[in-house]
C-alpha cells in the first residue's frame, strides 16, 4: 500500500517534472523568441546630438504628455468597442495622376491612410507611402486594408520625394519603400534615427531631418521636418527611440503643411508663424477613439478643424481615415464626425474620395 502510494507519488513527480522542463522549454523558447523578433524590428540606437528634446537616447515630445503605458494598452484592449468595419470594399482606382503640374498650381490625390501625393513646381512628393496589404511588422497578422489603394502604384507619376513621418507600420513601410527605390529612386527624407530602417531593408539611403532643419529639393522647393506630439517604435523595446515630425513643403507655389501623426499642442500656430498660413494642410482625422486614451497621441476631427483654424490653412484635406481599422471609431465615423464638425458651408476642409485628386486653390 504505502509502496503503491509512493510509486504513485513517483511517476507523479516524474510527470511534474516533465512538465516543468517543458514548461521550462517553451517559455525559454518565448523568450529568446521575444528577443529576436524585438532586435530584428528595433530601430538602432540614436547618437546624435543631444538637445531639447532628445537625451538618454530617447526623443520626447515638444510639450508635456500623458504617458500610457502596457497597462493602459491592455486595459483599452480590454474594453474596446469598435465601431463598425466592412471587411473589403472593392473600390476602382482613381484615374492616373497628371506626369507634373506648373506654373504656380497645387495639386493633391488621396491614396488612402496617410499616402497623398503633392505636385507642386514640377515636383511630385508622396507622403508616408504605404501600398501593402497590412500595416504590421508580419505578412500574417496585424491591421489588415479594408480596401485597395485609390491609386495604383504602376500609375504613378515619377517620384522625386518621399517624405515619412515617423516609424509606425502605417506610415512606414519598408516593402513600399523598396519598390518606390526601385522604379523611380526618389530621395527620402525622415525624422533623425529612422534612417537605418530604410537602410536595412534595402531602401537606400534617406535624408535624416530634425524640427525645423531643411534641405532643398532644387527649383525653389524646400522640405523642412516640423514638430509633431506623437511617439515612435517598431518594436516593443524601441520607443521613442528616432523622431517623429510633420513636413513643411514650401515652394514657388505655396506651402504645404503635411502633419504626420500628432495629438492637439501649440505647434500648428508655431508653423504658421514660421511659414505663414498654408495654402494645403493634410491633417489626420481618424484613429481618435477612445479619447482617453488616444488624446494623447492623435487628434480627434474637431481637433483638426481646430488646427486648420491656428494654421490658417486654406483649404485642408482630412487623411489618416478608412483603410486600416486601428482604433475604436469606425471606418466611416471620423468623416461624419468631421462633417459635423464644419460649420454648414464651409467649403475650405476636404474630404477627397480614395484616388481622387483636385487642384488645390
Ligand atoms: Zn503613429
Ligand atoms: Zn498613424
Amino acid at each position: 500500500m504505502n509502496r503503491g502510494v509512493s510509486n504513485g507519488r513517483g511517476r507523479a513527480g516524474v510527470w511534474l517534472r516533465r512538465a516543468l522542463v517543458g514548461f521550462g522549454v517553451l517559455a525559454g523558447g518565448g523568450v529568446a523568441a521575444y528577443v529576436l523578433v524585438n532586435n530584428a524590428l528595433s530601430v538602432p540606437p540614436y547618437d546624435g546630438q543631444e538637445s531639447d528634446h532628445f537625451a538618454d537616447g530617447r526623443f520626447k515630445n515638444p510639450w508635456p504628455t500623458e504617458e500610457h503605458g502596457f497597462a493602459d494598452f491592455l486595459r483599452w484592449k480590454l474594453s474596446a468597442e469598435r465601431g463598425p468595419w466592412r471587411e473589403w470594399t472593392d473600390a476602382r482606382p482613381g484615374p492616373p495622376p497628371p506626369p507634373r503640374v506648373e506654373g504656380g498650381r497645387l495639386r493633391v490625390t488621396y491614396v488612402n491612410h496617410a499616402t497623398t501625393l503633392i505636385q507642386l513646381d514640377g515636383l511630385n512628393v508622396l507622403t508616408d507611402p504605404v501600398w501593402s496589404e497590412r500595416a504590421s511588422p508580419f505578412k500574417w497578422a496585424g491591421p489588415k486594408r479594408v480596401r485597395p489603394p485609390g491609386l495604383r502604384f504602376e500609375d504613378l507619376p515619377h517620384i522625386d520625394a518621399v517624405v515619412i513621418s515617423h516609424n509606425h507600420y502605417d506610415h512606414m513601410d519598408v516593402e513600399t519603400l523598396r519598390r518606390l527605390k526601385e522604379v523611380h529612386n526618389p530621395r527620402f527624407f525622415v525624422g533623425l534615427g529612422n534612417a537605418p530602417v530604410l537602410e536595412r531593408a534595402g531602401a537606400g539611403a534617406a535624408t535624416e531631418l530634425d524640427w525645423w532643419q531643411s534641405a532643398s529639393l532644387g527649383g525653389g522647393v524646400e522640405v523642412v521636418g516640423v514638430p509633431a506630439q506623437h511617439f515612435s517604435g517598431r518594436s516593443l523595446r524601441d520607443r521613442n527611440r528616432a523622431l517623429w515630425c510633420g513636413y513643411v513643403i514650401k515652394g514657388p507655389s505655396g506651402v504645404v503643411y503635411f502633419a504626420g501623426d500628432t495629438a492637439a499642442a501649440p505647434h500648428f500656430g508655431q508653423i504658421r508663424e514660421r511659414y505663414g498660413p498654408p495654402r494645403l494642410a493634410l491633417l489626420p482625422i481618424g484613429a481618435y477613439l477612445p479619447r482617453w486614451f488616444m488624446r494623447a497621441v492623435h487628434v480627434s476631427p474637431d481637433e483638426a478643424v481646430a488646427a486648420h483654424d491656428a494654421l490658417g490653412a486654406r483649404t485642408s484635406v482630412g487623411i489618416h481615415f478608412g483603410t486600416f481599422p486601428l482604433a475604436d471609431d469606425g471606418e466611416t465615423e471620423a468623416v461624419e464626425t468631421l462633417r459635423r464638425a464644419l460649420p454648414a458651408g464651409r467649403e475650405d476642409f476636404w474630404v477627397l474620395d480614395f484616388g481622387e485628386g483636385r487642384d488645390v486653390p
